[in-house]
């Protein structure tokens, strides 16, 4: 099986106050970011000389990146081939999509746009998440994506404070109506270090919808999306036509992939290992020579075992039924509508993927 590659951009114009993706707003940085990117490659292309399957240029924000800037990136990334077909995404944030810079991005190679419209109601892009584009923003990008002729993915955002069911099967509503053949839908849970996650604790900021709401959101977004034509293969990802997110598959099935940039994670079927969070950081060990380690893990048999036991819970297609002793927490969920047993797997059910990772616990 082929890997993917995963290169993090991790500039952003500012932080979004629920975030907590590595980025900075210091885009006078971009070059020493090129720069020591390419020593990276150098480094790392004589272990991994591909061709990779996929490639996912993720951040924060790699849609900042201007023409030329993304042209260099692309010479930079030419020592790591792609392979005939490859998927090639890029992350997106609405207000930075034009006709011309969609243009440019296919003109790179690149395949598909992972569109961050988060919520096509201004209340919760301005009140509950701070972001800077408008809903009008997101149909301008959307269609800029369309006339650029470039696949397209919408990553959406739910269970804001006060929101009702009917709110967000508008979002969806809208979302499944654009030509997308992708959608992305997370839970709002932002992390504790955060703004938002600080606001919360406090109590300073309008408390988010307990479990039972969330899940009533959550058993919503299946329902609509399926009406509209897409299949959710993982707890948060739907896909119409059979446009699963290749690259991102990849982690879910525990295949290798490469990450470069700070932050990075990268995974060869064995070990598992971070870049350092830190442009600054990063770049001086690749300045001098030394892979910019943050930790690299040896996973034991047992280690592996409890990943393919979590991640396979987290997706439609399950996992092998061989990995689970058989138990009575075992029947307990299967009486209980939670997984299916169907010979050789074991798949989740809806409400299943919604307790993924409290099954994993009594299974592992
Ligand atoms: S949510 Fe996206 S745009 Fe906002 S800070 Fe995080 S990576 Fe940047």
């Amino acid at each position: 099986m082929l890997p993917g590659l995963y290169v993090h951009v991790p500039f952003c114009a500012r932080k979004c106050p629920y975030c907590d993706f590595y980025s900075i707003s210091a885009l006078d940085l971009i070059p020493a970011w090129l720069g020591a990117l390419e020593r990276e490659v150098g480094l790392l292309a004589p272990s991994f000389p591909g061709p990779f399957e996929t490639l996912f240029l993720g951040g924060g924000s790699p849609s900042l990146l201007t023409a030329d800037d993304l042209g260099t990136l692309f010479e930079i990334l030419g020592r790591l081939p792609l392979a005939p077909g490859a998927e090639a995404t890029i992350e997106a944030n609405p207000e930075d999509v034009t006709e011309g810079k969609a243009r440019s991005w296919k003109g790179v190679g690149l395949s598909r746009v992972s569109l961050g419209v988060q919520s096509f109601n201004a209340r919760w892009l301005n009140d509950s998440l701070s972001r800077n584009h408008t809903p009008a923003d997101n149909r301008e990008a959307i269609a800029a994506v369309a006339a650029a002729g470039l696949e397209l993915s919408l990553d959406l955002i739910f269970a804001h404070a006060g929101q009702t069911p009917q709110e967000w099967a508008a979002d969806l509503d809208q979302a499944a109506a654009s030509w997308a053949s992708h959608v992305s839908a997370y839970v709002l849970s932002p992390a504790p270090g955060t703004p938002l996650g600080r606001a919360l604790a406090a109590g300073l900021a309008p408390r988010l919808p307990g479990e039972e709401a969330t899940s009533e959101l959550f058993l919503l977004t299946g329902e609509a999306l399926a009406m509209r034509g897409f299949e959710r293969y993982e707890v948060s990802n739907f896909a119409r036509g059979g446009a699963v997110c290749r690259h991102n598959l990849k982690y879910w099935r525990r295949e290798p992939y490469l990450g470069l940039g700070p932050s990075a994670h990268s995974f060869d079927g064995r070990r598992r290992w971070a870049n350092q969070a830190s442009v600054r950081r990063w770049a001086a060990a690749l300045g001098a020579g030394r892979r910019p380690l943050e930790f690299m893990e040896e996973l034991s048999p047992g280690q592996i075992r409890l990943e393919e036991i979590m991640l396979g819970l987290r997706l439609s297609e399950g996992l092998a039924a061989g990995l689970v002793q058989p138990s009575g927490a075992l029947d307990d969920l299967i009486a209980n509508g939670l997984l299916v047993s169907d010979g050789p797997r074991l798949r989740p059910t809806p409400r299943g993927l919604l307790a993924a990772d409290a099954m994993a616990r009594l299974l592992a």
